[in-house]
């Protein structure tokens, strides 16, 4: 029986990708801002629908110098159910992670639970569009105005993702794409920054760059996080196939919906009109009606080879760098704690076909209780 990962990437047709690398071992540009690169940012800023986006060789080093950008000291309030890249961003850059609890009905960060944590040291928020669900921007924005704030953030999980018409990455001061090969958009490796003025990516673009303003002038301590031009060009390729591959996810999101529905003890995160989701995760959340628990479910998911993920456990506030904050407490962040769990990520990819598809439903329907899913006994009688 065919292995199921929770995602699989998005890989083009090699033969598509020959001209490309033909290209490159002609003109001989390796890195450093060649050609590949600059129409990357281009084609990306135009699709995204964003003003300023700065290419970088993978989304922690573009999270790490987002802060080297912004010159940011002291504290910063974020989530700890997110990739552990959210919080380490922070440590590498000498603040202080702060964690605030989350909402239960969107996985973001709770807008109610940042005031009481900010102090005088508080010099930013970081929140994360988590799967790709859209934080509630307006009311972060409203905190970080009032207390002087900036916004940054982890928006890894948000590419393409939009609200009221526009680019969800156009909200805060700074936001964080990855492309790593396991998200909606891949370049092998890689992320990015977006920004709203030209000015701010000009200082991005140094600092990725070792901060080297000219050939004599070095401006700031910066790093070496520049992408280069093959991961361009694969992203240039992966760009043509991205409206396919999105369409795709969306007919299996729509099918674990059709199926998953009437469960007990099974919910799953139902799309809202109020924003264009990417379907980057199928979050399914387990509670006690449901007869087995989490654990359980994802033990017998591995014994018929389907790997789901388990996204976001452990809480990244329980990692031994982290626990010993006064804001990691788990009575603290008693949303965030229940959550992680209670939650399993189902697989979710372009070319998840129907048939693996079906396997996995028939997985979960077989232990729910034995009154629901009256759909999936008449076609097992069948
Ligand atoms: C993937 C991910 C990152 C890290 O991105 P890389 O490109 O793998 O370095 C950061 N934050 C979140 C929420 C992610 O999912």
């Amino acid at each position: 029986m065919k292995n199921i990962y929770v995602t699989s990437p998005l890989l083009p047709p090699l033969e598509e990708f020959v001209p490309y690398l033909e290209q490159i071992w002609q003109n001989k540009y390796l890195t450093n801002a060649g050609p590949f690169h600059a129409q990357l940012e281009q084609a990306l800023a135009e699709y995204l629908g964003v003003k300023h986006l700065s290419l970088f060789s993978n989304g922690t080093m573009a999270l790490l110098t987002a802060f080297q950008t912004l010159r940011l000291k002291g504290e910063v309030i974020t989530t700890p159910y997110s990739f552990v890249a959210t919080s380490h961003s922070l440590l590498w850059n000498g603040l202080t992670p702060v964690f605030a609890d989350i909402d239960p009905h969107t996985f973001n960060m709770d807008p109610a639970s940042i005031e009481a944590l900010i102090t005088e040291n508080t010099s930013a928020i970081m929140p994360v569009h988590c799967y790709g669900i859209p934080c509630d921007v307006d009311k972060i924005q409203r905190i970080a105005d009032t207390y002087g704030l900036k916004v940054i953030y982890d928006a890894a999980h948000a590419f393409g993702v939009k609200q009221n018409g526009s680019s969800i990455l156009n909200c805060g001061d700074l936001s964080i794409l990855s492309f790593h090969a396991t998200k909606v958009f891949n370049t092998i490796e890689g992320g990015a920054i977006i920004c709203p003025d030209a000015r701010t990516k000009q200082r991005i673009d140094y600092l990725k760059n070792f901060g080297f303003a000219d050939e004599t002038t070095v401006i700031a301590p910066g790093i070496n996080a520049k992408m280069n031009e093959v991961q361009a060009a694969f992203g240039l390729l992966q760009l043509q196939h991205i409206d396919g591959a999105l369409a795709a996810r969306r007919t299996i999101y729509e099918r674990y919906c059709t199926h998953l529905n009437n469960i007990t003890g099974i919910t799953f995160y139902s799309e809202t009109a109020h924003f264009e989701w990417n379907h980057a995760y199928y979050p399914v959340l387990l509670d006690d009606a449901y007869p087995l628990s989490r654990d359980a479910l994802y033990e017998a998911l591995k014994e018929e080879n389907i790997y789901s993920r388990r996204y976001f456990y452990p809480l990244i506030s329980s990692f031994s760098m982290y626990r010993h904050l006064p804001s990691a407490r788990p009575e603290h962040l008693p949303v965030a704690n229940q959550l992680a769990e209670r939650i399993l990520c189902l697989p979710i990819y372009p070319d998840l076909g129907e048939e693996e598809q079906m396997r996995i439903i028939d997985v979960i329907r077989r232990y729910a209780a034995k009154t629901d899913s009256p759909t999936a006994d008449a076609r097992h009688v069948a």
